[in-house]
Order: C-alpha cells, then structure tokens, then sequence
C-alpha cells in the first residue's frame, strides 16, 4: 500500500472520497479529544460516534463542536440534530447503520471484560474494518489474544493497547530495545495532570482500581460522590505503583523481554492540568559490547494525556487500514506495529 492512498487532492476530508472514513465509540474525555484531534486532518474524516444512550453518524463528516456541545448539555449525541438517534444498543445501531472503515474504541474498560465484548460484538455482526483500543490492563489485552482467530476469520484487523501507556511509550521501549544485546529491565513513569476528574470519570475510576484495597469491581461500582470523596482524601492526587499494566504482555510478546522485567508506575493530578512528573520510559540493557546502560524517553510536559492516547491511537488506526487493505487481519499490540502519521 503506498501512502498516495492516503493523499487527499484537496485539502479538506469532508466531502473526499479518499479519506479513511473513521468512528469514535465513547464520546467522554477521550472521545471528545479524538473528534478535536481528527478535525484539521485530511486523511481521516470523523463520520461515525457513539455514546452509552445514543450515537450519530454523517456519511459527509460531524462537526467536532455541535457534537461535544450536545453531549455536554443533553448528555448524548443522540440528541444532535439531525444526524443523532438515541438508543440503549448504540453500538450495534451504529455498526449497522454507519459505513465507517476503522473505529476507535474510547470506551471504559469497564468490567473489565467490557472492550473484548465490544470485539465479540464486531465479529458478530459481519462488520469488517479496523479496530483500535487504548486498553490499559494486561488481563485485558490476554482477552483479545484469545479472540486472535476469530477477528481473523471475520476480517478484521484489530490494534490492541494503543494509547499512551500502553501504547506510545511501549513502542518506544521496543525501538529503544534495537541498541541492546539483552534488556534488563523498562520502567515507565507517568504523570498526568487533569483539571477535573469528571471530565475523564472511567480513566479516574480504572486508576482507582490500582490502588491498594480497590480492583475493578470496586472502583466500577463507586458512585461519583464516593470517588470524589477519595480525591478530597488525597488531595486530588492518585499515586500508583505496580501497576498491572499491558505494556508488560505487548513487550514479551513482542518478544523484547519477559512481562516481570517491565514496571509501570505514576501520579495523576485531578486538579491541575500540569503534570505532576514527566512522562517516561527507561529502557536498560547491556549491548553487544557489554556495557549496561539506559535509553530515557521523556514526553514533553506541555503534551496532555488526551494529546498523548488520541494521536498514537489514530496513528495505529492508518497503519491498521494499511494492514487490513493488504487482507491482513487479526491482533497486533503497539510494540508489534509501527503507528502512522496521520496527515
Ligand atoms: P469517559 O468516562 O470520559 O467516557 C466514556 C464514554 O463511553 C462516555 O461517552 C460513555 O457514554 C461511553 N459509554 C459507556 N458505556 C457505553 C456503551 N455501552 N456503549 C456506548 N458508549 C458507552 O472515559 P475516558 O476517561 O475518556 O476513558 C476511556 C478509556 O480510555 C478508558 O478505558 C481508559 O482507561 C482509557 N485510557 C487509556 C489510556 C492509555 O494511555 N492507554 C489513557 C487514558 C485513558
């Protein structure tokens, strides 16, 4: 596939039969940024959105800023006029009636089980295309690789943990990994910094999850008055180590290291867009040389967390629709495929 197919003629991707046609499923904080994030792009036109009571979709594009006002003042998309529906299965509605050629899944993770059901969901309907998540667990991502033959046969190439982390930092521990003989050890650090924790709820409440005396149900199963109750206790800040985090798996299975040599940690403000650390990920190894030493990939601080999970996300999507163009299916992880810019 040459990337001429991804070129547009004319500058704007409304109305351009060549740009991928693309969805969003979720339309909270990182929904909302996704469709900001696609809006000046000409490679990819945002056709396609669905929230847990509605979805809309326009074959010639949505409008990134009628859509966020409607969701933020009604509450779903449904209510846009005139291109939303209101519906309690706004995926499966969706699916049928949007042509959309690769979906971002900016959905909560919650259950746990909840995004490999969405999977499931895709196959059943005979939907074929790309699928993209931002999924963060590694029990999670174990989900997917159980579904590997199925998504294959049904035609659909599915990009797994392609966010921030996991995502964009570990594919930059395996292009890091290239300098060494052995890896010993990749340790990644985040610091998220969010004005409100409402804007980002099923982020805050997986993260929640982590702490020590919580797990998913738990944290699933807390009301907005008590989350916001454990952030007065905190000060607003969430510190977690340990984390089981899916970059573990992607980078054994991508066969760098084995999944305990690989630790993820961090601190998310809820009350302060600056981050409270930078973002990185250590990379240590000893080369053919024999000398030990570590690769530090630092994201700037100015860059946010909807920044730093939107645009690798889309640049998984355009490498996906490389693949699946080329009749390529199945599951691949963020360290398996490198992400596509997206013009
Ligand atoms: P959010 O709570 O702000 O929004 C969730 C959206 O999903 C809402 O629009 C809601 O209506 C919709 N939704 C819920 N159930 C639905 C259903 N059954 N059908 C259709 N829509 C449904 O979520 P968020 O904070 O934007 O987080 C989204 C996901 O992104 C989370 O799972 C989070 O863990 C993940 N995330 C990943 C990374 C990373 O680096 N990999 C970073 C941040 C967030």
């Amino acid at each position: 596939m040459s990337t001429q197919q991804f070129t547009n003629q004319n500058n704007a991707s409304a109305g351009n039969s060549s740009a991928v046609r693309v969805g969003v499923l979720g339309f909270g904080g990182l929904g909302q940024a996704a469709a900001r994030v696609l809006a000046p792009k000409h490679e990819m036109l945002w056709v396609a959105a669905a929230d847990q009571k509605g979805y809309a979709c326009n074959p010639e594009g949505l409008n990134p800023d009628a859509c966020i006002k409607v969701y933020q003042s009604q509450g779903s998309l449904g209510y846009l006029e005139p291109a939303g529906r209101l519906s309690s299965n706004s995926i499966a509605d969706l699916i049928e009636n949007a042509s959309v050629e690769g979906y971002f899944l900016a959905l909560p993770n919650l259950p746990n089980t909840f995004m490999a059901s969405v999977a499931r969901q895709f196959i059943q309907s005979g939907w074929r295309g790309v699928l993209v998540d931002a999924m963060k667990r590694t029990s999670a991502v174990e989900q997917m690789l159980e579904l590997q033959d199925e998504l294959q046969e049904a035609g659909i190439t599915y990009m797994t943990g392609c966010g921030a982390t996991p995502g964009l930092l570990t594919a930059a521990a395996a292009l890091a990994a290239q300098s060494y003989a052995e890896i010993h050890r990749v340790k990644i650090t985040f610091g998220v910094g969010i004005a409100n924790w409402e804007a980002y709820r099923a982020t805050i409440r997986e993260d929640i999850a982590h702490m020590p005396g919580y797990n998913v149900e738990r944290a699933m199963a807390m009301t907005d008055a008590q989350v916001q109750a454990l952030l007065d206790e905190t000060g607003g800040l969430l510190t977690l180590e340990n984390m089981e985090h899916a970059d573990d798996i992607m980078l054994e299975l991508a066969g760098i290291c084995s999944r305990d040599q690989v630790t993820v940690g961090g601190v998310v403000d809820t009350r302060n867009p600056k981050k409270p650390l930078s973002t990185n990920v250590q990379i240590t190894g000893r080369t053919f040389e024999g000398k030990i030493s570590t690769h530090t990939f630092t994201l700037g601080d100015e860059t946010s967390m909807a920044a730093n999970v939107c645009g690798p996300a889309f640049g998984y999507l355009k490498a996906g629709v490389m693949l699946h163009r080329r009749g390529i299916y199945g599951l691949f992880t963020a360290a398996e495929v490198m992400p596509q810019f997206v013009r």
